[in-house]
């Protein structure tokens, strides 16, 4: 199983659990092999954007052999009721930068026919169980001053459409034009679809989840670092730890 998210904040609560890793390095990128809980991983830290997270996913299918891939990271919300502290977890996945209009309909991936990829059904079952479980207990472990500074109270699992592109979106204009282009949108991020373009390529199971960081608007970039260090990593790694020990 490939472990990969775009931030090394992200991941770096994983990183530590794995004392027996090689590293390796392809395209720029470092590959650590080694065990998770039992399990045989190579986890990577892709780097922001589209371009990024399709090279890195093509090594790992390619260089790796991975044979499905779980990505974990921060979005920001998108539709009313998707707050700071819940997650999202993907069962679609659509370029909202992609206009290759008016020859292509907006959003069509041009010689795919389509605009929206999809999370392979069994790994997104059992990765919606892990965040159901872990949320479950993430509010007593992040403790109340944590919960209060980030207006927290009790996070909730929603299921759905993310959508990605190379922006970071970081006002309320454009995360209003984004929902109403978009209405079935959960939340946006940076990589999500373009590891689904790449693993509906090679057909290797991908499934993606997202704690929401901010709510991608004009306060978007205030706390994001703080989110990271002090929520968005124990979520990685406690739903990581929940998937793997269910494998
Ligand atoms: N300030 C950060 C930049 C992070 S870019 C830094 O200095 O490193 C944002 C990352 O988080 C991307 O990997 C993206 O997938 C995700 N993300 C979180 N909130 C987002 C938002 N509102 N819009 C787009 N991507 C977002």
């Amino acid at each position: 199983m490939a472990i990969v998210s775009a931030l090394h904040e992200e991941l770096a609560a994983v990183l530590d659990l794995m004392p027996d890793e090689q590293q390796q390095r392809v395209g720029g990128r470092t590959y650590w092999r080694g065990h998770l809980y039992g399990q045989e991983v190579v986890a990577v830290l892709s780097g922001i954007g589209k371009v990024a997270a399709a090279t890195t996913a093509t090594a790992l299918i390619e260089r790796f052999g991975v044979q499905r891939i779980v990505f974990t990271g921060v979005a920001g919300g998108l539709a009313p009721g998707v707050r700071v502290g819940d997650v999202v977890v993907a069962q679609q996945f659509l370029q909202h930068d992609m206009d290759a209009s008016p020859i292509f309909p907006r959003h069509e991936v041009p010689g795919y026919g389509r605009s929206t990829f999809e999370a392979d059904a069994g790994l997104t079952a059992q990765l919606a169980r892990a965040c159901e479980q872990v949320l479950r207990e993430m509010p007593v472990q992040l403790g109340v001053d944590v919960l209060q500074s980030f207006a927290m109270d009790t996070p909730r699992c929603h299921q759905g459409l993310l959508v990605s592109g190379d922006r970071f979106v970081s006002t309320t204009v454009e995360s209003r034009a984004l929902c109403d282009e978009l209405p079935r949108a959960l939340a946006v991020e940076m990589e999500g679809a373009a590891f689904a373009q790449v693993c509906h390529d090679y057909g290797v199971p991908l499934a993606v989840v997202r704690t929401i960081s901010d709510r991608a608007d004009d306060a978007a970039h205030v706390d994001f670092p703080r989110f990271l260090r002090e929520v968005a990593s124990r979520y990685s790694s406690a739903i990581l730890e929940t998937l793997l020990r269910t494998q």
